[in-house]
């Protein structure tokens, strides 16, 4: 079968980690940033050694195109080349430089295709440098209103605006993807968790992206001296929480297995420690791809009483997701082609969100995983193996040849 090449995508992977490379075996490579610049550029610089056209639109999305039959709409793959602070090597360009490879690929040994082949980079994924995340697929897809966007604001001051003018990569509001001018997008990740590489899988089928919700709450209690409050008197807001968060995982691990749930953020006021906490604030993140699972949460949350160890309750959600589902064509296009390469698969949904969650909702798409070691990322830690990158690679080719004939 057509493989991509390992050099080749080996040469990628050296080459852009050197874009932000912290010295510690991972990348600082903040949107827009000098750093991400500089991998825009190199990577523009390999798009025209190809014979590819580039085009930007309003937002800096960069779309690097082989020509195919006049007039048929193009294939598109990738991902992004930002990172977070102090992140890795393989999320988000990994993406990028295995759709490039797949394009190089179908360059170098000339196979034929009729539809165009984009090979894109999304601006902005991480929302590291400015907030939200996947802020530029979230506005071509009117998730996100542009004007907001373009006043966010990095911690230095600078808006996304200054930094989107000062690029050199503003380009035409007519350039921005649509579902006339596309006809697919495949996107490749990392896991970013530990599941594929625990079960010895080689390629995670991507069936969707989770639902999810985020909910937080709030306790009052009575803020008294620690040395002269009696037990029996206390209205320990802390105290509650805890009481109210063993509550939830009590119940929450009653439900479907696949249910991730997290208290990530706790903060107890006023936080001294000769004084009984008043008011303590903690959010419960909680993720599944059936609403069904979702709603059962809500139940368990519904629950709570109105006051907890003397204090008063309350809660209210931050934001929600609702379940992504990904075209099923393309799905069994990714399942069938790694098994006649003799890969192992696994179908799956992603617990994070990515750019190709909100592109389904104009362009058919569909994700592949390649393993995460040890599930790290968004850490100097993140590491995938060539051989495995390489899998995906494979299989991005002939799903994108695929979708090409069908
Ligand atoms: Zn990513």
């Amino acid at each position: 079968m057509l493989t991509c090449s390992k050099e080749r995508l080996e040469d990628k992977i050296k080459t852009f980690s050197k874009f932000g490379d912290t010295g510690k075996g991972g990348i600082t490579r903040l949107s827009l940033s000098k750093e991400a610049l500089e991998a825009r550029e190199e990577f523009c610089k390999r798009c025209r050694t190809l014979g590819m056209e580039i085009k930007t639109d309003d937002m800096a999305n960069i779309y690097a195109t082989i020509p195919g039959e006049e007039g048929l709409p193009a294939i598109m793959s990738g991902s992004h080349m930002d990172s977070v602070k102090q992140g890795g090597n393989y999320d988000g360009i990994l993406g990028v430089l295995t759709a490039l490879e797949a394009a190089e690929t179908i360059v170098t040994e000339k196979i034929k295709h009729k539809h165009p082949i984009t090979v894109v980079v999304w601006t902005n994924e991480e929302g590291a440098r400015f907030e939200p995340a996947m802020m530029s697929s979230g506005v071509i897809t009117g998730k996100f209103d542009k004007d907001i966007m373009l006043a966010s604001k990095d911690i230095e001051g600078i808006t996304f605006k200054e930094a989107l003018e000062a690029s050199g990569y503003m380009g035409e509001i007519e350039n921005r993807a649509t579902s006339e001018k596309y006809k697919a997008l495949v996107e490749l990740h990392v896991e970013q968790g530990p599941v594929l590489e625990d079960e010895k899988i080689d390629i995670g089928v991507v069936e969707g992206v989770c639902g999810m919700i985020n909910y937080e709450f709030t306790f009052i209690g009575q803020a008294d001296h620690a040395g002269t409050t009696p037990m029996k008197y206390r209205k320990d807001a802390l105290y509650a929480a805890v009481k109210t968060i063993q509550y939830l995982h009590d119940e929450l691990d009653k439900l479907d297995s696949k249910l991730v749930y997290t208290t990530g953020k706790i903060s107890a006021h006023p936080n001294i420690h000769t004084v009984i906490p008043d008011c303590v604030k903690f959010t419960l993140d909680a993720r599944h791809q059936d609403p069904e699972v979702i709603s059962q949460v809500l139940d368990i949350i519904n629950e709570i009483p109105k006051v907890v160890e003397k204090c008063e309750t309350s809660y209210e959600k931050a934001w929600s997701r609702n379940t992504v589902r990904f075209n099923p064509d393309f799905i069994d296009y990714v399942e069938k082609n790694a098994k006649e390469y003799g890969y192992s698969t696994k179908k799956m949904y992603s617990g994070p969100g990515h750019d190709a969650q909100f592109i389904t909702e104009i362009i058919p798409t569909t994700m592949i995983f390649v393993p995460s070691e040890k599930g790290h990322s968004h850490c100097e830690k993140e590491f995938t193996p060539i051989e495995n990158c390489l899998k995906g690679a494979n299989v991005l080719l002939q799903t994108i040849l695929d979708i090409d004939k069908n």
